[in-house]
Order: C-alpha cells, then sequence, then structure tokens
C-alpha cells in the first residue's frame, strides 16, 4: 500500500496544508488538501474519498474536484462516510446553496458524485481496498478508518480526542503497519484541546498506553501552525512509541 501525504496539519499557511491522504493514488482519505496538490490527471485517477467528519478542513477541497471531475467527464466519483457525515455534507456543503447538488448532475451519463453509507465497523470494499469505519471522540460524529489489502493494514484516526473503541479494535488488528494520528494542541492548551476532541502530546501518550503493539510506527498530522514547533518539542520527549510528524509530499509504503 503506496500513502501519500498531501495534507497533514490542523490550519493552512503557504507551508500547511489540511487533511488529506491519498492512498495508491485512487481512494483519498479527507479532502483537506487534494486540488491544491494534485494535477487535473491526478484528481482524475481518485475513484472515491473516505471522509472521517464533516468539518470544513476535512471536506472543502470535495467542492473544487467534483467540478473539476464533472467537467473532466467522468468517472463518477464516490464519497463515503458515516450516516452522518453523509447527511451533513448533502445539507450543508452539497445542497444547491453552498455548492451544487453534484448527485444530480451527470457527467458522462452517471452522477458526479455517488455516496455510500458506511456502518460503524462493518468493512466495505473499495477502490481495490478494504475499508472498515471505527467511530472515535471528536465534537461531532467522526470515523477512523482501517484501510488494509493482502499485505497489511494501515489505520487512520480521523480527528479525536482520548477514545476507547479505537484502540481495542486496532488491538485485534494483527497485520497493522502503522497508524495515523492525530495531534492538534501543546499541553498548556489541554482545556482547548479537550473541549475540541483533540489531542495534546500528554493525552496521545496516556491513550498510546491502550495500544498493545508497543512498537508500532506513528504517523502524527493536523498540529496546529500556530502551536507547531512548541508541540513537536513536547513530542520529542515521548521516548516509548516510534513517534514520527509527517510532512507534505511525505510517501510510505506498508
Ligand atoms: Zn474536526
Ligand atoms: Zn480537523
Amino acid at each position: 500500500m503506496e500513502l501519500k501525504v498531501l495534507g497533514c496539519h490542523g490550519g493552512e499557511t503557504p507551508k500547511h496544508r489540511t487533511s488529506s491522504f491519498l492512498i495508491n493514488d485512487h481512494l483519498a482519505l479527507d479532502a483537506g488538501a487534494i486540488t491544491s496538490q494534485l494535477s487535473l490527471g491526478e484528481q482524475q485517477q481518485i475513484k472515491a474519498v473516505a471522509v472521517s467528519h464533516a468539518h470544513l478542513d476535512h471536506i472543502r477541497d470535495l467542492a473544487p474536484l467534483v467540478d473539476n471531475r464533472c467537467q473532466q467527464g467522468g468517472p463518477g466519483l464516490e464519497i463515503l462516510g458515516t450516516a452522518a457525515t453523509l447527511k451533513e455534507l448533502k445539507r450543508h456543503f452539497f445542497n444547491d446553496r453552498l455548492w451544487p447538488d453534484f448527485s444530480k448532475i451527470e457527467t458522462a451519463g452517471a452522477p458526479t458524485i455517488t455516496y455510500r453509507t458506511l456502518r460503524p465497523e462493518k468493512p466495505t470494499q473499495v477502490a481495490g481496498l478494504t475499508l472498515k469505519p471505527v467511530q472515535v471522540d471528536h465534537t461531532i460524529d467522526t470515523a477512523a478508518f482501517v484501510v488494509s489489502d493482502d499485505q497489511g493494514s494501515i489505520a487512520y484516526s480521523g480527528d479525536t480526542g482520548p477514545t476507547e473503541r479505537l484502540w481495542q479494535v486496532l488491538n485485534e488488528t494483527p497485520d497493522l503497519r502503522a497508524l495515523l494520528m492525530e495531534v492538534s494542541f501543546p499541553n498548556e492548551q489541554t482545556k482547548l484541546a479537550i473541549e475540541s476532541g483533540h489531542h495534546t502530546p500528554r493525552t496521545l501518550a496516556k491513550d498510546l498506553k491502550k495500544l498493545k503493539q508497543a512498537d508500532l510506527p506513528i504517523l502524527l498530522f493536523h498540529i496546529k501552525p500556530v502551536f507547531e514547533a512548541k508541540v513537536e518539542q513536547q513530542l520529542a520527549k515521548i521516548k516509548k512509541h516510534h513517534l514520527t510528524v509527517m510532512n507534505l509530499g511525505d510517501q510510505f509504503l506498508f
């Protein structure tokens, strides 16, 4: 499985892009930074986007991606999410007000977008991969994803604060190769982190104790640009785990 980092920050500047990761060029996990990072040809290779939750920093590039796709003449793009996430997208985003309802606009004789509802912990096949959503703890309905092929699995946390079920599922995933995990605020902002459903290095270290596979590579994302230096300093003090802060343009093979 090949993973490309298109966006891995909790905010935006010319050097920071919001969350988006591309697997095998065909499946995007979240859409915080797709059209700003990929050529038209690369965009057209994306078959599906799995959306962890409906916050703007995870869905924003669906708008230009779908618009481009419509004009490119297909193929249609599939958007996957839990029932709650898809409801928000239909009601507040592709609602014919903020942006057109592209599920009613055809390209090459088929809807430009189709929706697929994910049910928690029910695996589904998409773009040659198996995708399993797991509910995590954020301010709105949010799913982590376990993505698998015949070589192994990786997990993507979405946005989450301290959580329980995800760790249980990961402990029951013997072929797990890596976890993409959020951390957003420094320890000094713990109150804000808890209120907004995010991690600090300290709450992350505490949650990681629930993971049995202590040597699992943990790939970190969603650091707020304003607090980047501070969060990285604090992460460097966590020695028990293999923590790596992801950078734009990073590529990983699992
Ligand atoms: Zn969020
Ligand atoms: Zn976010």
